[in-house]
Parts: structure tokens; sequence; C-alpha cells
């Protein structure tokens, strides 16, 4: 057995966290996770933590969840991985019907790989070489329009149609070049507009970039509903549909990239299904497997396939070596036998519902801004100031105060910035929901004080 000591000893000298400051890493407790059941971890002492972010954004029916386990075991004695390069296997092709039954209409064919950075970065390239490929007359057609404060992986391809400075900055010359629109984020509205009187002037820009440069714009990326890393960013309704309308309008192909709102998390099985948006190419991972294995999938319409076709180079240039895994494809299967088994998007609206009404208690903290909510995904901003929305200092680090306060609770969040994100598990029970707020409220009501 390894001792908890030793245990830490080796994480602090062996592993390199991802976007963690690894100085102040070794100046904080070590959390060292040992299982997980249900909504909860439990570290190598036995101490629970309740999992309030999924394990960020992945997890949807519990940790080690009977069903998927006995799929992921019983996939493992028959094989856990053969290649899809020029031949099939069984998990993989299931679950590619499966995935073009429960999408939007239109999408039929599925390209796998293995996290939500490749699922982008083949709809990128996909999207490239469809237009190369289409007609001479639209050879012109290379670059993308994304939007500030989007975030679609960190891989160079999918970094430079990114928005979030803090990300690219230090990379900004590896990436390549393209449109970016403003974010419609309605609690700081670039144009100073209020939703009531707006008419949608953020997709008035996009409209204005399409007009001017469509011929050389090959697609559209977004991440419908909730604009995820980049704040928890609620998209206004209808700003889908119209940004639909004008990919259409321009020729101009429309990637969502519903990594993180896939899969149940914002109340309906798929994000786009709010406006009825079917998009041209759809990326799904983190929660495909219910948060077990690492998969993606990049869907494409009939259309796009078909250009495809035909002599040995026109073929999709890309590919993993992982790519439609079995054991991840299994798991993805039993994920998504529960969501139908249960009912589960039927179900969880009361959750839904519920979970609306214990937010508003947040209002009495002074340093609330915004609440804002789209099913199981939720942001709380901090500002400094309500009246004037003015940010914290920095130097305060308060969404990071707020995390190691709940961790001290026995409650696990993520801060983006200032913005605590709640997204719990699709099976988290109500009490479970209600220790969740309450110690999340709690945290933040600690961290105020002391600053
Ligand atoms: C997490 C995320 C990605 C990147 O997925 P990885 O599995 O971390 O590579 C891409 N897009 C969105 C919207 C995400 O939330």
């Amino acid at each position: 057995m390894y001792t908890k000591e030793m245990l830490e000893k080796w994480d602090l000298e062996y592993v390199w966290h991802p976007f963690t400051q690894m100085q102040q890493y070794q100046e904080t407790e070590t959390l060292m996770i040992a299982k997980g059941e249900g909504s909860y971890l439990y570290d190598v002492e036995g101490n629970k933590y309740l999992d309030a972010v999924s394990s960020i954004w992945l997890n949807a029916h519990g940790h080690a969840r009977p069903e998927i386990n006995q799929a992921i075991k019983k996939q493992l004695d028959l094989v856990a991985h053969s290649t899809l390069l020029g031949q099939a296997n069984v998990p993989s092709t299931v679950l590619a019907k499966k995935l073009v039954d429960i999408t939007p209409a239109g999408l039929n064919k599925v390209f796998y790989s293995d996290d939500g950075s490749t699922a982008t970065e083949a709809a990128l390239k996909l999207a490239f070489q469809y237009w190369q490929q289409k007609s001479s007359e639209y050879q012109n057609k290379t670059k993308f329009i994304s939007l500030k404060e989007g975030y679609h992986g960190d891989t160079i391809g999918s970094l430079s149609v990114g928005g979030v400075d803090s990300f690219q900055a230090i990379f900004r010359p590896l990436l390549f070049q393209g449109y970016q629109a403003e974010v419609p984020y309605c609690y700081r509205c670039p144009w100073g507009l209020t939703r009531e009187g707006c008419d949608l002037a953020c997709t008035q820009q996009v409209e204005k970039i399409m007009q001017a440069n469509h011929q050389e714009i090959a697609a559209l990326i977004m991440e419908p509903e909730v604009i995820a890393a980049g704040g928890m960013i609620a998209v206004p309704r209808g700003y889908l549909a119209k940004i639909r309308q004008l990919c259409t309008e321009y020729h101009i192909l429309l990637i969502l990239d519903e990594v993180a709102v896939g899969f149940g998390r914002t109340g309906k099985m798929f994000a786009c299904q709010h406006e009825n948006v079917t998009p041209d190419l759809l990326c799904l991972s983190k929660a495909i497997t219910g948060g077990y294995l690492p998969l993606a999938a990049t869907l494409a319409t009939s259309d796009i396939y078909q250009v495809f076709l035909g002599s040995e180079n026109k073929k999709f240039i890309h590919g993993h070596s992982y790519t439609g895994n079995q054991l991840g494809c299994a798991a993805a299967l039993a994920n998504l036998e529960i969501f139908e088994r249960e009912n589960l998007l039927k179900k969880m609206q009361s959750k839904i519902d519920y979970l609306s009404q214990l937010l508003q208690e947040f209002w009495q903290l002074d340093h609330v801004g915004d609440i804002r909510q789209r099913g199981f995904m939720v942001g709380i901003e901090l500002v400094a100031d309500r009246e004037t929305k003015k940010p914290f200092s920095p130097e305060y680090r308060v969404g990071q105060r707020v995390i190691m306060a709940a961790r001290k609770r026995g409650l696990l969040l993520r801060p983006i910035v200032d913005v605590i994100e709640i997204v719990p598990m699709l099976s988290i029970s109500e009490t479970e929901l209600e220790f969740a707020c309450e110690n999340t409220l709690a945290s933040i009501a600690t961290v105020l004080r002391d600053i």
C-alpha cells in the first residue's frame, strides 16, 4: 500500500498538473482522490467531497455507476482496442448509429477522436478540406469566425479559434488568423444595451463580418447555449437561430461545439435543440462516456461527407491512434442507455427548477453581480461593486479562495476567475443540490468577509 505521505511527495515531485501554477500548488494542501461513488469523491484518508462540477463537466450519472462499470468490464474481456483505420469494431458501429439517431436530423456521419480539442480540431479541418474540394470557386474559404471568450480546446488549431485571452496570449504567434465577433454577454453587453431593446445587436456584427468577407470564410464555430470556459456566459435566446440563418445565407458552415453542453447538461440532450438548430458539424466529448473514458465525436452532414468521396486524395486526411476505442464506445453506449431507461431529461426538469429556486438565495450576498443558469450549468459572477459591475482586483484571487473554502466544507467547485461555477451531475439528488448551494453560499460569504 502507498501511504498518503508517499503519494503526496511523489505527486509534488513528478506530476505536472494542467492549468496549474505548480509553485502555488506546492503550497496548498494536496487533494488526493482515491475513489468515487455517486455524487461524491473520497480522498485517500476517506474524507468525502460532493463533486459539484462533475469533475469539470464530464460526469453524467455519478461515479462508479454499476451499469457503466459493467459495460467497460464486459468489453474489456472481449478486446480493449483495435484500429479504425480501414476496419471496424462493434461498439463504435453501434454508437455511431445511436449518435445519429439522437442528434438533430441531417447529421449522419460520425468521425471519432479522443477529447474535446480533437473533436473541434477535426471539425475545423473537415470544414477547411470541404471547401477546398467542393468547387474551385470556394477555394478562398480558409478562415473561421469565432467568438471572443469562446473556448474550443488547447491544441494549436482549436486554440486559434478560441477567444480567452489568458489561454491564447503567449501562443499568439503560432495561431492562425481569423475573424472574431463580440461575445453575446448580456451582463456586460459590448454595446451597453439591455436584452429587452437590443434586437440582438451582437448578431448584426456577425452579419457585417459575413457580408464583407464571406468569400474567405469556411465556418463559424461557437458553443451554443452556454459559453462555458469563457465564464459560463448564457447565450441569449434567438442568437443561435439567427446565426444559423446567416451561415446558410452566406455559405458558411456552422460548427457547434457541444463538448461541454451536450448530453443533457442544459436540460435538453443537445443545446442546439433549444432553438431547433442543426449545425453542419457537431462536436461532442466530455459527458459522451458519462465522464468515464476519453472519447469524442465530430458529426457531419451527408453534404459534407459526399465531398470527401472519390479519388484517394479526397479522403479526410486526419486520424488518431485511439479513434473509435472500444472501451470508450462501450461506456458511451451504457451512458446513453441510462438516459433512455430513466427518462432522465424529463425527470431532470424539476431538479433544474429547484436549483433555480436555491440560486435566488445568492442575491443576499452584496457581491453577487450576476447569476446565470441554463439547466445544470451555473455561473455566479462575483464583483467588487454590484452597481458598477466592477470586478475584484485579481490579487484578491476571490474565486480561488472560494474554492479552497468550499473544499474545507466537503464541496468541490471550480472558479473561472471570479465566476463560481456549479455544474452538478444529472443524477444529483435534491438534498445534494441543497448541500452544494448552501455551502457555496457559505464559502463565498466567508471569503468576502475576509477581504
Ligand atoms: C473542455 C472543452 C473543450 C476541450 O476538451 P478537452 O477534452 O479538454 O480537449 C472544447 N470545447 C469546449 C466547449 C469545452 O468545454
